[in-house]
């Protein structure tokens, strides 16, 4: 077992896989990290994770970002709750959410596990008045021709 910190994971589970990287900095701005303490690699990770925000997996490191109507997410955006067709999948991206837009019409957040559905040809999602009221309409249809499935 080799010396030192254990392995950093990424949310897959697996090694982050480092290297050491040189970067030419003003000599008082490193002896500022250095009188304040700062670990430049964690300085250098944090700056770049921030300013690349969406377009790099702050838990997995992958490059491999989807939007969609509903957010940014790393990799496989091939899912139920999320009706984006051609999008890359199959990858080994942790497939977390990165990031939810509002709702363009209601203003909520999307979730998860929200859907999203098509009102006169604007994207919306489970909470629109509209769709809310879309279901309740479907509802009575059926309770008029005798539909007793549960819905
Ligand atoms: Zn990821
Ligand atoms: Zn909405």
């Amino acid at each position: 077992m080799p010396a030192g910190r254990p392995a950093e994971l990424d949310s897959n589970g697996k090694p982050v896989t480092k290297c050491l990287v040189n970067c030419t900095i003003p000599v008082k701005l490193r002896d500022f990290l250095a009188e304040h303490k700062i670990n430049r690699s964690e300085l250098f990770r944090t700056a770049a994770l921030k300013m690349m925000e969406l377009k790099i997996c702050p838990y997995c490191y992958s490059h491999d970002i989807n939007e969609t109507p509903k957010g940014w997410r790393c990799g496989n955006s091939l899912d139920k709750y999320n009706k984006l067709e051609g999008v890359n999948n199959g990858t080994t991206n942790c497939g977390k959410w990165l990031k939810f837009k509002r709702c363009d019409l209601c203003e909520a957040i999307h979730t998860p596990t929200s859907g999203i559905h098509d009102v006169n040809g604007q994207i919306g999602c489970d909470q629109c008045p509209e769709v809310i009221k879309q279901k309740e309409d479907n509802k009575k249809i059926n309770v008029a021709f005798g539909d007793v499935r549960t819905l």
